[in-house]
């Protein structure tokens, strides 16, 4: 049964003009130097819209009374600022919402790609899960994105227009009134505390945009989510985990799920590439860490192949000497899978180690399972669509 307390809410077409909503500092400048604005004022200009767009949340140039009447013309001709198309949206019992989004068609694709995003409230913080890719490359074969072929990397704008779209539909602006769906939100100022990227893709592979959009994120002057509550989640691209360490600093975590090398070549194939030893020598080389600032490290529980109790104490034992929390995630199953969830004893057996070694509740409550929000169920329609499509090309071949 879908406890779906509102669904499919409609938004106006995209329009064809190019919005500026979730660009970065370079991006606005050089709109504004397009549209004629003198190179003296553009410092100006560019605080007042940046204050606009990611302070108060406008979604109207009319609105932005200190810009002068005829510069918000120039502007409203030229641009909007129009968020991600809002194809579904779906709130959860317990809170959780999910959007199906869709993007902009760029370059040759045949059809609008669509992503995910999830928001996850608790009673003293919200946050907010975002996609980085359309699709995935790799292939891990729990997870339900793995099943679709990559579609597109994301614009870093298009990462930026997650966060606008969701703060726009909680009612997360200052002087926005709350959503009228009911579905319950935290009890605390800002709804969105935190951003995790653990929606579709890899993140790591698509480097610039994802560190381009969380410095828009982390902008103590615009939506100022600070680079400790923002998580990146990488299945194990080594080489660019020190360089995201550097140009981004954000918080990390790690797509573990096994600790056998032969094991987690299977579950997850990049290890191939880059296996458990070096994963790990590029973790406790990440800048900054301390028991305040910890990895975290993703371990889903699937039954009867990564869930025996030696796998948990050699889990402990991997991580010794890393500052690092463990998140055991019951597995979520989706149509076509082989894996099954642990049973819930085993997951508490294995729990029972990993909080002996000192990892506090290590197990992640399952959220918005009424909705299909869970972690690697984001697939959009859509892509279930092609692969139906697929099927009846081949039959026809
Ligand atoms: N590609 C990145 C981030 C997206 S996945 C990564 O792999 O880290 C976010 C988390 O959800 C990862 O830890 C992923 O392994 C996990 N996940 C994927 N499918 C899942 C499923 N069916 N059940 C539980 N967790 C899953
Ligand atoms: Fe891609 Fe992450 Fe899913 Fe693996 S778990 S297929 S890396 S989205």
């Amino acid at each position: 049964m879908h406890a779906i307390l509102q669904a499919g809410a409609p938004q106006p077409l995209v329009s064809a003009k190019a919005s500026l909503a979730g660009l970065g500092r370079e991006g606005l400048r050089a709109a504004l130097a397009g549209v004629g604005v003198p190179d003296k004022q553009l410092n100006m200009r560019l605080g007042q819209l940046w204050s606009w767009i990611y302070v108060r949340g406008a979604t109207d140039f009319n609105d932005m009374s200190d810009v002068s009447k005829e510069l918000r013309a120039t502007l409203a001709s030229a641009y909007c600022l129009d968020r991600p198309e809002i194809v579904t949206e779906q709130a959860s019992v317990d809170g959780t919402r999910k959007w199906l989004l869709r993007l902009p068609i760029r370059g040759h694709e045949a059809r609008a790609p669509e992503i995910e995003t999830v928001y996850i409230p608790e009673a003293d913080r919200g946050t907010l899960c975002i996609s980085s890719q359309v699709g995935c490359t790799l292939t891990c074969s729990f997870c339900h994105t793995g099943t679709q072929r990559l579609v597109r990397n994301l614009e870093a704008s298009e990462v930026v227009g997650q966060v606008l779209l969701a703060r726009d539909r909680i009612g997360d602006w200052p002087a926005a009134a709350p959503p009228r769906d009911g579905a319950p939100l935290p009890a605390i100022e800002r709804k969105i505390t935190n951003v995790v990227l653990m929606g579709m893709g890899e993140p790591l592979y698509n480097f610039a945009s994802v560190r381009d959009a969380m410095a828009v994120v982390a902008d103590g002057d615009g939506l100022a989510i600070s680079k400790r509550r923002i998580t990146l989640s990488t299945s194990g691209v080594v080489p660019e985990i020190p360089r995201w360490g550097e140009e981004a600093g954000t918080m990390l975590a790690i797509s573990l799920h096994a600790v056998r090398d032969e094991l987690r070549d299977k579950l997850v194939p990049i290890n191939r590439k880059y296996p458990i030893t070096e994963l790990m020598a590029a973790c406790r080389a990440y800048p900054g860490l301390s028991n305040a600032r910890r990895i975290t490290f993703e371990y889903v529980m699937l039954k009867g192949v990564n869930d025996s109790l030696a796998d948990a104490k050699a889990l402990v034992k991997l991580l010794a000497g890393i500052p690092a929390k463990i998140n055991l995630i019951p597995f979520n199953p989706w149509p076509g899978t082989a894996h099954e969830c642990s049973d819930w004893e085993q997951i508490e057996r294995f729990a029972e180690i990993v909080n002996r070694a000192g990892y506090a509740s290590p197990v992640r409550t399952p959220r918005g399972r009424d909705i299909m929000a869970a972690c690697g169920q984001l697939r959009s329609e859509s892509a279930k669509l092609s692969a139906r499509e697929r099927k009846v090309a081949q039959g026809a071949a």
